[in-house]
């Protein structure tokens, strides 16, 4: 079912079943006012009555005298003795005859039906001439009560029918108001849909907030799609180039050894080691590119702990000197530093880092930690050549590599920092770059506190 007309059914009913309570309690409100009013002018007539029989001398004449000044323009007065036999009887109609409630021994007022008419009717208990106690009971015919009845009756059924009608053509009207815009948005998402772009969506200053944002959420979603195909391709692209270079080697070097391997054994030895060579990077570089995959889809929801942060970069710098056979200095003031951070994918991270200083400088590694009060502080510090200014914030790029040569030369990718900047996002660590040509380079890790 559409959304309109959702919203108009579920709207009209609900009015609907608002206007029918609200008129049937108006009907049976004022049915009971008048009729209740009606019941009780009869009943200080009927107190009038008793009195004035009272003061009458006894005769019958008297009697029906005081009766008949009393009856009222349509109606029936009589009193009945204890046996229920009417005493006296006065009408205005002929056809009122029988009308008489049996006895009882109080005083009560009601409306009755009888024969087709309706009756406000009032019993009051007299003392009747002979001494007996017995019944005056007053008829008023309330026909005309009932006929207004039954004109408010119709009145409130058209109107009923009359707001119906008309609530559900405005209805009709504001849902279309309402959703116009939303249609139009719809009409514009699908045109985005099939020119397969990822074109914005225009917002105009006269549309509703709740527009304004679905618009500006699918912008972003656009957007979000557009950056991340431009990456995906970027990194396709990227990809296939890297693993050509090698590919594109191992390639002549075989050719050429099929060629010639067999009368020229000096360039056995050549070919061998380089297919080698470029065999082991392609190795390593596929390690990386699935690397970084695996922490893109599986590091989402890592756990973090509560890790001393020295004694983990103690033990980790002390397995990597040995393998680099390079120094690393530590560099603190702390007996132990409680940071939260995941084990091991903060000694990857370290790694990289550590790897890369090792990489590109000859000198000794120096590593400071520092309590900020705020987080932890870790600079990996080198004596290298450094990095120039404009290059600093394309290093964490994809495949970038400030010195293709000499990085290809040191067995780099150009992914190591795309990893680390993965990494050092899932353990909450920001990573700052200061670097001076010539001087060195320093990597300043905040790592945050338990
Ligand atoms: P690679 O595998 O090439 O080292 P990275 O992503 O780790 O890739 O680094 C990207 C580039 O940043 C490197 O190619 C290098 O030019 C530069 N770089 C990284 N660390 C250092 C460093 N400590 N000193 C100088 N340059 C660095």
């Amino acid at each position: 079912m559409k959304l309109g007309t959702k919203i108009q059914l579920y709207t009209t009913v609900m009015i609907v079943i608002v206007v029918i309570c609200i008129n049937l309690f108006v009907y049976f409100v004022y049915q009971k006012v008048s009729l209740d009013s009606e019941v009780t002018q009869l009943e200080s007539r009927g107190i009038n009555i008793m009195k004035e029989l009272q003061n009458t001398s006894d005769t019958d004449v008297n009697t029906e005298a005081v009766l008949q000044s009393y009856l009222l323009s349509d109606g029936y007065i009589t009193v009945v003795n204890q046996k229920n036999k009417s005493v006296v009887q006065i009408s205005t109609d002929v056809k009122y005859k029988n009308l008489a409630e049996s006895y009882k021994n109080e005083q009560y007022k009601k409306v009755v039906e009888k024969s087709g008419n309706h009756f406000a009717m009032v019993s009051l208990p007299i003392i009747w001439k002979n001494g007996e106690v017995s019944n005056l009971q007053i008829f008023e015919n309330i026909d005309f009560k009932y006929e207004t009845f039954s004109i408010l009756k119709w009145i409130l059924i058209v109107s009923t029918i009359i707001i119906l009608i008309v609530i559900f053509l405005l209805n009709r009207i504001i849902t279309q108001i309402i959703l116009k815009p939303i249609n139009e948005l719809i009409e514009q998402m699908n045109k985005t849909r099939e020119t397969k772009h990822y074109s914005k969506i225009d917002i105009n200053d006269n549309d509703t907030k709740e527009l304004k944002e679905l618009s500006n959420t699918f912008n972003e979603m656009m957007l979000n799609l557009k950056d991340h195909d431009e990456k995906q391709q970027a990194f396709i692209l990227n990809a296939s180039h890297e693993l050509k270079t090698p590919i594109t080697v191992m390639n002549s070097y075989s050719e050429m050894l099929k060629r010639f391997g067999k009368t020229r054994p000096d360039l056995l030895d050549e070919g061998i080691d380089t297919i080698n060579e470029e065999a082991k990077r392609l190795k390593y570089l596929t390690e990386q590119m699935l690397d970084l995959a695996k922490i893109e889809r599986t590091f989402h929801d890592i756990e973090l702990s509560k890790v001393d942060i020295i004694e983990q970069v103690s033990s980790l710098t002390k397995k990597l000197s040995q393998v680099y056979q390079r120094k690393i200095n530590i560099y603190t003031t702390e007996n132990s530093l409680a940071g939260k951070i995941n084990k091991d994918s903060f000694n990857q991270l370290m790694t990289i880092f550590l790897d890369n200083a090792y990489k590109y400088s000859q000198s000794e590694i120096d590593l400071e930690l520092t309590d900020k009060v705020q987080y932890i502080e870790i600079i990996i510090k080198d004596y290298g050549p450094g990095i120039v200014e404009e290059d600093i914030e394309k290093i964490f790029t994809r495949f970038y590599r400030v010195d293709k040569a000499r990085s290809r030369q040191s067995g780099g990718s150009g992914l190591g920092l795309s990893i680390a900047k993965e990494l050092a996002s899932k353990n909450q660590i920001d990573i700052q770059v200061k670097s001076e040509e010539g001087v060195g380079s320093e990597f300043i890790l905040k790592v945050r506190k338990v």
